[in-house]
């Protein structure tokens, strides 16, 4: 167990449980809860929901990347951020099966790994308010939040966020999951991942199964770049077909087709409109 200042890379693979068989890495905002808590500050206490609509699409087209985007929507919050966690807190909404998945994954030794763009201190805070105490069995791999020069985060416009590597995306999640995909073959447990839009992208060719959300950006990413995956509209989809793969029922291979499929007879909800 690490107790140093070096990143434990590799926590999933003795915490919480010893050399697991399979290992859940998901995103957080939006595919664990039901609204993303950082457009939920930028919409109601930051520059607003037009100008955050503005920056994805800038995104999308590639005039911005995401890391700048992302910062200017921080940016735009200025309340002390105790203010800021405790707003959150108070009006995030778990993804109703989440919790069913997650007491399950426990009791069959499947680590849950959060991988995220958001910021660390909000996380655990929804998360230990949404789920309790095993809440604490989750790792959780993000940014940080740092003070700005000569502040504290406690006062107003005091915080920003503090990016967990040099990447476009901020986070870079497949450098936060390639320690496992490129572990020996008779160690490296079996990956899945979950998530909903752009930045999740970089992930998902690390991982041998992917859970696009339906109706969700990250579907178009996957689809334009060939990246195979399998739709799910809540936590009882993605329930359901890790117990099919756990008990030997049906392959990654074959649930990640499967997802093509769904995509081509249109159910993916590709006309949703991009988040
Ligand atoms: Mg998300």
């Amino acid at each position: 167990m690490s107790t140093g200042s070096a990143p434990d890379e590799l926590r999933a693979m003795h915490w919480p449980v010893e050399n697991p068989k399979f290992i859940f890495f998901t995103d957080f905002d939006g595919t664990i809860t039901l609204q993303d808590s950082n457009d939920f500050m930028t919409d109601n206490i930051g520059f607003g929901g037009e100008k955050r609509r503005q920056g994805n699409k800038d995104v999308l087209d590639g005039k911005d990347t995401f890391r700048d985007s992302f910062r200017k929507m921080m940016d735009s919050v200025t309340k002390p951020y105790p203010e800021c966690i405790d707003y959150l807190v108070e009006n995030i909404k778990l993804d109703p099966y989440f919790n069913e998945y997650l007491q399950w994954a426990l009791k069959n030794d499947i680590p849950t790994v959060i991988v995220s763009s958001g910021m660390h201190p909000i996380i655990k805070a929804i998360m230990k308010n949404l789920v309790g105490e095993d809440a604490e069995k989750i790792d959780i791999i993000s940014n940080e939040v740092e003070a700005r020069p000569g502040k504290s985060i406690d006062q107003e416009g005091g915080w920003q966020i503090k990016y967990h590597d040099d990447s476009g995306f901020g986070h870079d999640k497949s450098l936060s999951i390639r320690p496992y995909a490129n572990l020996p073959a008779d160690k490296r447990p079996t990956l899945f991942y979950a998530g909903d839009g752009v930045s999740d992208l970089s992930a998902a060719s690390e991982t041998d199964l992917l859970f696009a959300k339906k109706g969700h950006d990250l579907i178009q990413y996957c689809v334009k770049q060939n990246t195979p995956f399998t739709v799910f509209s809540d936590w009882s989809d993605i329930l359901k077909k890790v117990k099919e793969i756990v008990a030997g029922k049906t392959s990654v291979h074959d649930a990640a087709r499967e997802g093509y499929e769904a995509y081509q007879k249109g159910e993916a909800g590709l006309n949703g409109k991009a988040k």
